[in-house]
């Protein structure tokens, strides 16, 4: 529709809408300069495994050696390689729900089960304590939380986690495999990773990257500190499939991770304020149920409350048809829940321009109110 020169809002998109910070791109350009142009080492170079060990320290509270890091092509490949490694065919991995939609088909591709929690709106579409000790089985492997979530926004609290970890704790063959990909863009103003608590020492993976904290999407750089055992079996896992990943992109990450971090705090106060102005939007329309996120940068709406509901005789009857509806009516994009486990919802991305997001957030209540 774009192409036809239609006015479309793709409020769909995954990524940070700001471009890399300059004094990341410099350290690439010098990179090519300086001939880092030969095979990397397969788990990364050593000094940004150093550089991934003392930001895991300094900000985590996370005692990894450089050994027991692995720099992979994004976060998602970083999962995709824990879940290969560890799962065996028939074991379960427990995902809360809404769930990023590639956990469970990677889950899939490892020969595993998945096991869902349904959560809901009323608990923020957290998992209680409860919850995680009815999912878990004899063949539980691996619990795999996601904080600040995609799509909801949520953010454990330290309280939280530590309740979860109780739980955890009477478990000891469980792992669990943390994704901290949207650290930095969180609104609460405090962070814990999960595998700070010692009750879960050796049992905790932890994955981040440098796509959401530094716009870097685009560079696929992601690592993870792990036990030594799941780290040098990664390493080995990618030394045959891709080898260590891009040179330069490693490179950059060095400086995204040891250089200046102010980007990473005004990317946060933009995205903040651009989430409070969604919550103002989403007041305004009636029918619709959210939770307030409190980090990424995705609104997650319930907008089952449309569903049998018409526009000139057609019926919405699901949050694919809903989306079809806002793509052709309000020249909006927004992404229906069913790919993240939850039906009643559409995941509306709030990284774009307040002035575009102001435009979408009036289309989209013009479109929902034109419904009978
Ligand atoms: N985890 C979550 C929850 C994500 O939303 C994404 C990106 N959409 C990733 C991991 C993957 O990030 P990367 O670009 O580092 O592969």
């Amino acid at each position: 529709m774009q192409a036809q020169g239609i006015d479309v809002i793709n409020l769909s998109v995954g990524e940070p809408d700001f471009p890399t910070p300059d004094h990341i791109k410099k350290a690439a350009k010098k990179a090519i300069d300086d001939n880092y142009t030969f095979y990397p080492p397969v788990p990364g170079y050593p000094d940004l495994r150093q550089a991934v060990c003392n930001k895991f320290r300094m900000q985590n509270n996370l005692d990894f050696n450089p050994d027991q890091i692995v720099v992979s092509t994004g976060a998602k490949h970083c999962i995709a390689n824990v879940l290969i490694c560890i799962i065996n065919p028939g074991e379960e991995v427990i995902v809360p729900a809404p769930y990023w939609v590639s956990y469970v088909e990677m889950v899939k591709i490892a020969g595993g089960e998945n096991v869902i929690i349904n959560t809901t709106v009323e608990a923020d579409y957290k998992i209680s304590p409860e919850q995680l000790e009815n999912a878990i089985s004899s063949k539980t492997r691996a619990l795999l939380l996601c904080s600040p979530n995609n799509p909801t926004g949520s953010v454990y609290s330290a309280e939280e986690l530590r309740d979860l970890v109780s739980v955890l704790a009477r478990y000891p063959d469980i792992y669990v495999i943390s994704d901290e990909i949207y650290e930095h863009i969180n609104f609460t103003g405090s962070y814990k990773s999960i595998g700070a608590f010692p009750e879960l020492a050796g049992r905790v993976i932890t994955v981040n990257g440098v796509s959401k904290a530094y716009a870097m999407t685009g560079w696929r750089i992601g690592y993870l500190g792990a036990p030594l055992w799941i780290a040098r079996a990664v390493t080995k896992l990618q030394g045959q499939m891709t080898s260590g990943t891009t040179t330069i992109a490693q490179r950059a990450a060095i400086e995204a991770l040891t250089g200046d971090q102010s980007c990473t705090a005004e990317m946060n106060a933009a995205f903040r304020r651009r989430r409070d102005l969604m919550i103002n939007q989403l007041e305004k329309i009636k029918g619709i149920k959210y939770n307030i996120p409190e980090g990424a940068f995705y609104v997650f709406p319930d907008v089952s409350a449309f569903f049998g509901k018409s526009f000139k005789g057609t019926v919405i009857s699901n949050a694919e048809e809903l989306c079809l509806y806002l793509l052709d009516k309000a020249h909006i994009a927004a992404v229906p829940g069913d790919g993240f486990g939850a039906p009643s919802n559409i995941r509306i991305s709030y990284a774009n321009s307040d002035e575009n997001l102001l435009t979408a957030m009036q289309r989209f209540k013009d479109a929902l109110d034109a419904l009978v």
